[in-house]
């Protein structure tokens, strides 16, 4: 049996992705950079805010 290492992922925020190499970002609300999350891995260049109740104070 192979042992599988899992699939070659080229995206950003692959699962293998070490923290220091994910795309992170600046909520211009709290001023707190955040880090990619695996929950914005399909929306992530839309992401502005670092958690919905900064996009809700705007
Ligand atoms: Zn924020």
């Amino acid at each position: 049996m192979a042992r599988g290492r899992g699939k070659p992922d080229a995206r950003p925020g692959g699962k293998g992705l070490p923290p220091s190499q994910r795309p992170s970002k600046v909520c211009p609300v709290c001023g707190r950079p955040f880090v990619w999350r695996r929950k914005w891995r399909a929306v992530w260049e839309e992401v502005i805010y670092c958690s919905d109740r900064c996009r809700h104070q705007r």
